[in-house]
């Protein structure tokens, strides 16, 4: 890398990357590189230097999607048998969602679930689709909504804050760092000339605030006075050997900071091993001397947090109990892309919410097909044509599932995939964002380049039963930036870092 007259690599100039890492590290914009039976040690997320400008009134648009799309979740979570026939299709090719669809059918026939309070803190990520005919406005496309450990909440909360605070801090200054900052919003086209004078802030004020740090420990909090027993204690159920575990450490801090509330932190072994389910449905730890409100799952929902029998038998003790589950299992399958796929089917949203809402919801679906014997002839044909206009994704989370260019032709391909394989899969329309140069950040080096953006947006809700919403809020957002030509997104997976939006 060529060194910059000012010092820097890559042409950043040092005096920005020097206080952006610093900023980092004194306000705990970190993730775990080394964990020694939970004492561990930090270095800061991989971040962009500077944010990604977002239209206005596509951040406005996701404010207005947060509470709808939790209330869809509720209400498809609570229609046993609509989510039974959707997800028929992906059991014999998809041992892990079969699993999954067990556990709820069991907990059915048992009589249903006997705690009907649910809480979600779910992720609706999108990106901004620039249309191919070159006259339509880009738009908001939805990526996928996520049900299930929606994470980096409480980081991005930081990375607003280091945003805010390197644009509010070089912004307006005559030095190499403030000229990179401007250069960088006058590329993405944000007009400074204007917004500088606006406030205190100076350009820091482009950058919304964030709200996960309160709007997250405030939703685990209201499940927890829900329950209604003060000494009870809020479950964090986590991987072992996480390394987002700061993200979740920062959560936790603020729910005792701000509500007096208490975490204890176990994998699902050690639920497996010491979680006792009382005869009542009470579910108790540490030999019975701590009770369980509200389970927080950080873990749980791919194949590899499942070492054994174990951790299905815990799943299952957890969703018998009569604590409040982030997520129930009912909301961790209408989070499935199967059911993803067939809401954008005519006349399946409209199943759940009024009109006006669906028409709202719908105007973010991208193109979403099943493939396999009965699944859509017309668009497999299409996406054998023209791989690259698609994703094929098999029913997972966490990144890195997806299937891309050559070897989703090859699966589509007659004799690629057996038939029960390909119905466990979606085919989606593949979203093209707009460009936009970007620096990236990772343990203190940079990377410049073309860029594109996923837009995640945090909805906190807690549904009574009976369609009573005790809390339906937006509770905020992420911004992970990838660079261009990069197939598959996701932090923690390596692909991607944390920004934040800047909105002109
Ligand atoms: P996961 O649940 O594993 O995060 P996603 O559906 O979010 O699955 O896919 C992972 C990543 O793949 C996304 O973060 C995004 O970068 C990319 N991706 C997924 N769907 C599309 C799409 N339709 N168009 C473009 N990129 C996509
Ligand atoms: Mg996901
Ligand atoms: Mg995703």
């Amino acid at each position: 890398m060529m060194a910059s007259p000012s010092g820097g690599e890559d042409g950043v100039p040092r005096a920005l990357l020097e206080h952006a890492v610093a900023w980092s590290a004194t306000n705990g914009l970190g993730m775990v590189v080394n964990d020694d039976k939970g004492l561990f040690t930090s270095t800061h997320l991989p971040f962009s230097l500077l944010p990604y400008a977002l239209p206005a009134d596509s951040y406005e648009q996701t404010k207005v999607l947060a509470p709808l799309f939790n209330t869809l979740v509720d209400r498809i979570s609570r229609d046993g048998p609509w989510l039974k026939e959707v997800l028929k299709d992906v059991l014999a090719g998809d041992d892990f969602t079969s699993e999954l669809v067990r556990i709820h059918e069991t907990i059915e026939a048992e009589g249903g679930p006997r705690q009907p309070v649910c809480l979600a803190i779910n992720r609706s990520d999108y990106m901004l689709h620039v249309p191919e005919d070159g006259v339509t406005a880009p738009h908001l496309l939805q990526v996928e909504l996520n049900t299930i450990a929606s994470s980096f909440g409480c980081m991005s909360a930081l990375t607003a804050r280091l945003h805010r605070h390197l644009l509010s801090r070089f912004g307006d200054e005559p030095s190499s760092a403030g000229k990179a900052i401007r250069d960088h919003a006058a590329s993405v086209g944000i007009d400074t000339t204007t917004t500088t004078a606006a406030g205190d802030g100076g350009l820091g004020e482009l950058i919304p605030q964030n709200p996960t740090l309160t709007a997250l420990p405030k939703a685990l909090a209201e499940a927890h006075k829900c329950y209604g027993k003060p000494d009870a204690v809020v479950l964090f159920v986590v991987q072992p050997g996480e390394t987002n575990a700061v993200d979740q450490r920062l959560l936790e801090m603020n729910l005792w900071d701000h509500h007096g509330v208490r975490v204890v932190r176990m994998s699902l072994a050690e639920i497996e091993a010491s979680g006792v389910l009382g005869e009542d449905g009470t579910l108790t730890v540490d030999g019975g001397a701590v009770e369980i409100a509200v389970v927080y799952f950080r873990a749980g929902y791919a194949p590899n947090d499942y070492f054994g029998r174990a951790e299905w038998d815990a799943r299952l003790k957890l969703e018998r109990s009569t604590a409040i589950k982030s997520p129930s299992i009912g909301y961790h399958l209408a989070g499935t892309k199967k059911v993803q796929q067939v809401l954008a089917q005519e006349g399946q949203v409209e199943r759940f919410l009024g009109a006006s809402e669906s028409a709202a919801v719908r105007r973010c679906f991208a193109g979403l097909y099943s493939v396999g014997p009965d699944g859509d002839a017309a668009a497999t044909a299409d996406a054998v044509a023209h791989p690259d206009r698609y994703v094929l994704k098999p029913q997972r989370e966490g990144g890195g599932n997806n299937l891309y260019g050559p070897e989703l032709k090859s699966k589509l391909d007659a004799g690629g995939a057996t038939d029960d394989e390909l119905r466990s899969f979606v085919l989606m329309q593949r979203i093209f964002p707009k460009t936009q140069p970007a620096v990236m950040v990772n343990r203190g080096k940079c990377v410049s380049g073309d860029s594109i953006s996923e837009l995640g947006v945090y909805g906190t809700y807690l549904g009574g039963g009976e369609g009573k919403e005790l809390l339906n809020e937006y509770a905020g957002y992420l911004v992970r930036t990838k660079m261009e030509g990069t197939d598959e997104g996701g932090v923690a997976t390596g692909y991607a870092v944390l920004s934040s939006p800047i909105v002109g």
